[in-house]
């Protein structure tokens, strides 16, 4: 095997590290098994704190840690702004550190990034960025739109139900006696009816638009096939299809309300049709906009589309039980489809040294279905439900191992150190808490208008804000009344933060500047003296002051006052819950190290502790690329197969000079 020349890291946002292994080992993930053959498995990779998102894939990228680049949790906070105003964590210039792929660009290195949260905007120059203000292509998590009511945008819309039964958030439909359709096939029964579009989530405003559809009895068995037009006209149909069949990619055009047009590709599939017709339910994946996140902008034109470049492929439909996992299943295939392909397009037609990619299916995929999967703390489920979705978690990482195949068939083993990684792990839900009861009780939060009672008596309030993941304030607050910000001391915000309503600071500060220590230790306090009443146990795994906080590379400007992570058997399944978690018979938090490629040893399972941090160097030191201006972590020595090897060179380079400076000495002089 060569000299290193080029990186290719793919990132597989939560995957369960272990489960990886073990799929590898037992044949359902040979590619996997392949490359740990010919590579090492690092068994203790720790997500940094907290085990989230954005913050890890920016020091994943950067070898910076989060009191260093900044970016402190899922959602970031600016200081001095009100304490409720968060914004998602995922814009580039929230990452306060150089990357990789812009310390390459300086030595004339390529780079391409496809879907990695924090690398849009693009502030490489002549580098291949695709996607990254969200967690997929279309998703826009960026700092303009605001926590609260929708949290993400997409382009053009989010997905769509229409259906004669009563499902959450679905459109109605109301079935009637096919007329004047031109170009109907022949058939013993028709009905149709209108399907409005819905446009949730959109981010650019489109005009009302509806399309029609023609249910046939089309071999006089029942009904069995929908044709979708924009118009009553069959010969212009979007889709023609069978009960639970998938279209292909169907492309159309809108108008936005600034009567400027936009093409978008979709999927529809026919989830229900009753042969007499009385029961239809037709699923629409998001309309997926063709342009506007490709860097340079006219690889929109060049890149051939398979798959989709979907937002958020299916997974609230999921949750609204608008069709099953196995429909979720193949909803997830299409989007991890269109980053397989477009990845392997840009590897074999564009000049790159470093490739980085971030996939989020298994993350969206433990959101939704690890708890039934691995049931732990007050799940009461059937043997029957769990194979069901142990089934289709092996499914999704089965179909992992074609996208990584595909993927890394696109360069040259001799020549390239792959990486697979993840940001953090999964474990499923344990017992929960509320920080914002804790603080309540020890007298540090206060209500203007104190409700009812009873109101006060459960934590719904807190469930119900905890369930929005990033309003966790304004929830609350309504719940219980107007928060009485001259007498509250100090609020829970993000995932693990907890600040200090400081004067001088935050536009509402009561805690005088003298009292700011004094306030931490009662916070602290409070954390650690708390029991849950349920278990009995403590869920304080640890407190920090802002400034001890860097004992877990967190502090600095952008971090809370008070700093706490949650003990594994709480919460779940990642995020303000500690790096080395594990749970149930399949949880675990820790994040997946297996490095391969030239200069790194074969088939070895490495026991120490790798951080996130360490990545960036090691694959520096391997692949000869510039070690980006922030870079805290250290290489892995451990997994090359050469811990010396600049030794090394530098001393066979010494060698041949002094060979050549003999030869010198000795040629005649002229
Ligand atoms: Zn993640």
């Amino acid at each position: 095997m060569g000299k290193a020349k080029k990186v290719m890291v793919i990132g597989l946002d939560c995957i369960i590290s272990p489960l990886v292994y073990k799929y590898a080992q037992e044949g359902y993930m040979p590619k996997v098994k392949q490359l740990l053959d010919n590579g090492v498995y690092g068994e203790n990779c720790l997500p940094n704190f907290p085990t989230i998102t954005p913050p890890n894939w920016a020091t994943l990228a950067t070898g910076a840690t989060n009191i260093t680049h900044e970016l402190s949790c899922f959602n970031y906070h600016v200081p001095g702004t009100e304490l409720d105003d968060i914004r998602q964590g995922f814009s580039s210039e929230a990452v306060h550190a150089e990357f990789i792929w812009e310390a390459a660009e300086k030595e004339g290195k390529k780079a391409i990034v496809v879907n990695y949260p924090t690398s849009w905007p693009p502030r490489m120059k002549e580098g291949i960025t695709v996607a990254g203000a969200g967690l997929g292509p279309n998703e826009w998590r960026t700092p303009e739109v605001k926590q609260g009511e929708e949290g993400f945008l997409t382009t053009l819309a989010y997905d769509q139900l229409w259906t004669t039964e009563i499902k959450v958030l679905g459109s109605d439909v109301d079935l009637q006696p096919a007329k004047k359709w031109e170009n109907a096939p022949a058939a013993k029964k028709m009905l149709e009816t209108e399907l409005q579009l819905e446009y949730r989530r959109q981010r650019d405003k489109l005009k009302d638009k509806s399309w029609y559809a023609l249910l046939l009895d089309s071999e006089s068995k029942g009904f069995d096939r929908v044709i979708i037009s924009e118009t009553k006209d069959a010969a212009q149909a979007l889709a023609d299809m069978k009960v639970g069949e998938w279209t292909d990619n169907v492309f159309a055009e809108f108008t936005l309300q600034t009567g400027e047009k936009k093409k978008a590709a979709f999927r529809m599939k026919v989830l229900e049709l009753s042969p007499d017709g009385e029961t239809f339910t037709l699923y629409r994946t998001p309309l997926c906009a063709l342009e506007g996140f490709y860097f340079p902008a006219e690889l929109a034109q060049e890149v051939p589309l398979k798959g989709l470049p979907m937002p958020y492929p299916g997974y609230m439909g999921f949750r609204m039980r608008w069709f099953d996992v196995k429909t979720l299943g193949e909803i997830s295939d299409m989007c991890e489809e269109y980053l397989a392909e477009t990845a392997h397009y840009l590897l074999t037609h564009k000049d790159w040294n470093i490739y980085y990619m971030h996939i989020h299916t298994p993350d969206w995929n433990h959101h939704v279905f690890l708890d039934s999967a691995d049931p732990a703390v007050g799940q009461d489920i059937g043997q029957e439900e769990i194979d069901l979705y142990l089934w289709a978690e092996r499914r999704s990482y089965e179909h992992l191992d074609k996208v990584i195949d595909r993927i890394t068939s696109a360069a040259d083993p001799d020549e390239t150190v792959f990486l697979l990684t993840s940001d953090h792990g999964a474990k499923p839900t344990g017992y929960k808490f509320y920080v914002g009861d804790i603080l309540k009780d020890a007298g540090l939060v206060e209500f203007k208008k104190v409700a009812e009672e009873e109101e006060f008596s459960g934590t719904f309030a807190w469930e119900r804000t905890e369930a929005k993941a990033t309003g966790m304030l304004e929830g609350k607050f309504k719940e219980f009344g107007d928060l009485d910000w001259s007498k509250t001391k100090a609020i829970p915000q993000r995932s693990c933060h907890i600040y200090i309503n400081l004067k001088g600071r935050d536009p509402r500060g009561c805690v005088e500047p003298e009292d700011y220590e004094k306030v931490q230790t009662r916070i602290i306090q409070a954390l650690y003296n708390y029991t849950d009443p349920e278990s009995g146990l403590k869920p304080i795994a640890w407190a920090f002051t802002k400034k001890d906080a860097r004992n877990i590379y967190m502090g600095g400007e952008y971090c809370g006052d008070v700093v706490y992570a949650a003990a594994e058997d709480f919460m779940g399944p990642h995020g303000g819950v500690i790096p080395t978690a594990q749970m149930g018979k399949i949880g675990d938090v820790r994040s997946l190290f297996i490095l391969s490629g030239p200069g790194v040893k074969q088939g070895e399972v490495i026991k120490r502790t790798i951080w996130l941090h360490d990545v960036v160097p090691t694959l520096c030191y391997l692949a000869d690329l510039p070690v980006p201006a922030q870079c805290e972590g250290a290489i892995v020595y451990q997994a090359l197969e050469d811990p010396d090897l600049k030794k090394h060179e530098c001393e066979s380079i010494q060698r041949r000079y002094e060979k050549m400076r003999k030869s010198l000495d000795r040629a005649p002089m002229c």
